[in-house]
């Protein structure tokens, strides 16, 4: 089940993965990044135009929008969904802290006590 959750990567809230889920969509990723690297090195040709010419995104595009029914419009988005990425929602405001070893809420300024970290996203965040 997806977990809708704002990205301070990506600037709005988008349904995160969990590391199961990102696990199959990320062979697809290292596929687009070996292409890319490939093209490049075949043709000389800029990472954009690699980019362009590179159907493993595509792939990785649509095994998130089968999974979640959302499309994105880059496959390099993807690197950034991982629940594991993100702290637990914060107490105050509810966003989540912006990684596990976060202290201060970056959307209202929530400061844990000392000593404590967000620690992880998890599915029942
Ligand atoms: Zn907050």
């Amino acid at each position: 089940m997806p977990r809708i959750h704002y990205s301070y990567r990506l600037g709005r809230e988008v349904p995160l993965l969990t590391d199961e889920e990102w696990r199959p969509i990320g062979v697809h990723l290292s596929n687009y990044i070996r292409a890319i690297k490939d093209c490049r090195r075949a043709h000389g040709c800029s990472v954009a135009e690699a980019r362009e010419k590179n159907p493993q995104g595509q792939k990785a595009l649509a095994a998130y929008e089968a999974l979640i029914g959302v499309r994105l419009e880059h496959p390099e988005q993807i690197y950034v969904l991982p629940l594991s990425l993100y702290g637990r929602p914060c107490p105050d405001c509810s966003k989540s802290f912006r990684t596990p070893r976060a202290r201060i809420c970056a959307a209202c300024g929530y400061q844990l006590p000392d000593g404590e970290v967000a620690g992880p996203m998890t599915e029942e965040s």
